[in-house]
């Protein structure tokens, strides 16, 4: 496999910052990435951001069907011309914030694999959460301290929206923390690949009301749960009657707020305000 020096020299890459483009050079860790989203046959993987393709031809190995989402143009030629010739690659000019998930595959759940660019580390978080219908699980390096949000537990400093609300509906752990020295140019901290798997649950009526419910409870860190909830436009005598019910303490902060006691709060809160779906 050419290294991402060479790749680069040969097709006059300059990368660029604002795009996140930051290559794993480290066949290694390329290979244990690979390794956690399989086994692979017959699977259909979607790679975010597949910049020179060292990742893609290591899925396209073992894969049923790799489809490889770039932006950058010069990349897209770079990655048309190197899997012109592999029927099961499909390299698509696409931004992953505009990319509908549900037609990657419209028999099978898909894969999701990724380096991702660390300024869409939030907004593809919540993307892939609502399509998590069309995913069994998502194998993403994220930068170290956003992946410790995401698999944080209450009580951390860490513990904040992203965790609550990834957590309701994937398992979370991270994997493998590669340092710096894997990537070229190299980042100035580390990453750590996150294992999410869907979880089997129900569809929730309440998904909208627990989405509001959680962001509103950390809107004011510092503030106690009654305030951030009086904020979002509930009476007090409403939430007084609905904390007591849930058996929750008006007076906590949401970073203390298990993911149960959050899925507690949001059913009382629906049924006291008889909220719809
Ligand atoms: N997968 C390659 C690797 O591991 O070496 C590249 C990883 S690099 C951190 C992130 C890649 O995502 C870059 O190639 C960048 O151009 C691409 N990218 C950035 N924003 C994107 C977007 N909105 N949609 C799709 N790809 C994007």
């Amino acid at each position: 496999m050419p290294t991402v020096r060479e790749l680069r020299a040969t097709h006059h890459i300059h990368t660029k910052k604002r795009l996140g483009q930051s290559f794993l050079e480290d066949n290694h860790a390329i290979q244990k990435i690979v390794s956690l989203a399989g086994p692979l046959q017959d699977q259909t993987i979607v790679e975010i951001g597949a910049g020179l393709g060292n990742m893609t031809e290591e899925l396209a190995k073992q894969a049923g069907r790799v489809i490889a989402l770039e932006i950058d143009l010069r990349l897209l030629d770079v990655l048309r011309k190197r899997f012109s010739s592999k029927n099961r690659v499909e390299v698509l000019d696409q931004d992953v914030l505009k990319y509908d998930f549900s037609q990657a595959d419209r028999d099978k759940k898909i894969t999701v694999v990724g380096n991702i660019p660390y300024y869409l580390s939030s907004p593809l978080l919540f993307r892939l959460v609502s399509y998590r219908r069309y995913i069994s699980s998502c194998i993403l390096t994220f930068q170290k301290e956003f992946a410790e949000r995401i698999t944080a537990h209450a009580g951390t400093r860490q513990y904040g929206i992203p965790s609550v609300i990834v957590a309701k509906y994937m398992d979370v752990s991270c994997e493998l923390v590669i340092p710096p020295e894997a990537f070229y140019p190299r980042p100035e901290v580390s990453s750590c690949v996150v294992r999410m798997t869907v979880k089997k649950t129900a569809d929730d009526p309440h998904e909208k009301l627990f989405e509001r419910v959680v962001r509103g409870a950390f809107a004011h860190r510092r503030k106690n749960l009654l305030n951030n909830l009086i904020y979002m436009g509930f009476s007090k005598d409403l939430l007084d009657a609905v904390f007591f019910k849930s058996r929750i303490d008006s007076d906590r902060r949401a970073q203390t707020l298990t993911l149960e006691e959050f899925a507690n709060l949001t059913h009382t809160l629906a049924e006291a305000t008889q909220q719809s779906p």
